[in-house]
């Protein structure tokens, strides 16, 4: 039933990808993660360290008093560079150019979790959005959104990379849908483009180098670091992907307007099946957490192609 609540709402807000996973403790990916930070390669983002065995385990009763047993994820595109995109625009990177998307995916989230609480009235839910201790990539992965790819993001094979993630997490199970293989292949575009050489390990950002990381930081890279072709944020690894050629998916549209009550249309959604559920919402985060990038938010970890992925 709950599978049902987010197939439906998906479709009436115009969300293009969605899936759901069962909460279980995340191996292999928690280890990729602790290997990742010992090696010093999350760029000195203090609060992944202090998480990481949060991070690795959503069924913890610190992130959902009740523990998690089912998670949502919700994938909205963003309008990616065309040959239209006024000139001014491309100074940003794609994801900034729109509102502020942990403002839009609040908005989003809340709705979701109030249809989600109307079906089931004791369910207990936590939004997030770069917001809670999870490995949203890895999830994602879990809930049939993607593979995770070199440069680290998450790819659909229609979306692309350019959606931004976010999702509740719920105190009753949900299914888990069959991830999707990887298809990167032999590509290395993105480990060749990057200007700083944050992708030299595949799979693996190192985010200290990663200039996407320190603009949604609000800070300026270290000077030594090679500049990249945008002003703000970075979306080289990501304009290289073969995946993201053409236009992609139409943009969700709270990202554009003023309201975020957006009806959406076309709903191709990506996951899930049906399950049981529950709930009781919980407020919304205040105050987000530095993503190192959005599709891009924590290192994750997943079922990559070859490589150690980054967090
Ligand atoms: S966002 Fe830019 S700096 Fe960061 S890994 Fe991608 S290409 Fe490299
Ligand atoms: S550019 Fe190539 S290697 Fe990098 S994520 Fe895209 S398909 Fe994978």
């Amino acid at each position: 039933m709950l599978v049902e609540v987010v197939r439906a709402f998906a479709a009436s807000e115009g969300i293009p990808l969605w899936g759901t996973t069962t909460a279980v403790p995340l191996e292999p990916e928690g280890e990729r993660l602790a290997e990742w930070l010992a090696r010093g390669l999350h760029g000195g983002l203090s609060y992944l360290t202090a998480t990481a065995a949060l991070r690795s385990d959503p069924t913890r009763s610190d992130v959902l008093r009740a523990g998690a047993q089912g998670v949502v994820l919700l994938g909205l595109p963003f309008a990616r560079t065309t040959p239209d995109t006024p000139a001014a625009e491309r100074a940003a990177a794609s994801y900034l150019r729109g509102r502020n998307y942990h403002r839009v995916f609040r908005g989003v989230l809340r709705r979701l979790a109030g249809r989600l609480r109307e079906a089931v009235p004791d369910l207990a839910v936590r939004p997030f959005c770069d917001v809670l201790p999870v490995l949203e990539k890895a999830l994602a992965v879990r809930a049939g959104l993607g593979w995770q790819g070199r440069n680290t993001l998450v790819i659909h094979p229609e979306a692309g990379s350019t959606f931004v993630l976010g999702g509740l997490l719920l105190d009753r199970p949900l299914p888990s849908a069959v991830p999707l293989a990887p298809a990167c292949g032999d590509c290395r575009r993105c480990i060749d483009a990057c200007p700083t050489g944050a992708l030299a390990l595949p799979g693996v950002l190192d985010a200290g180098r990663c200039l996407s990381r320190w603009s949604t930081a609000g800070l300026p890279p270290p000077p030594a670091l090679p500049h990249g072709p945008y002003a703000r944020g970075c979306d080289v690894c990501q304009d290289v992907c073969p995946f993201n050629a053409g236009p992609g998916l139409a943009p969700y549209v709270g990202f554009y307007q003023r309201s975020t009550s957006v009806p959406g249309k076309n709903a191709t959604s990506t996951g899930g099946d049906s399950s049981p559920a529950s709930g009781a919402d919980s407020p919304p985060p205040k105050s987000a957490e530095k993503s190192v990038k959005k599709n891009r938010t924590v290192p994750a970890t997943s079922a990559a192609p070859v490589r150690p992925r980054k967090t």
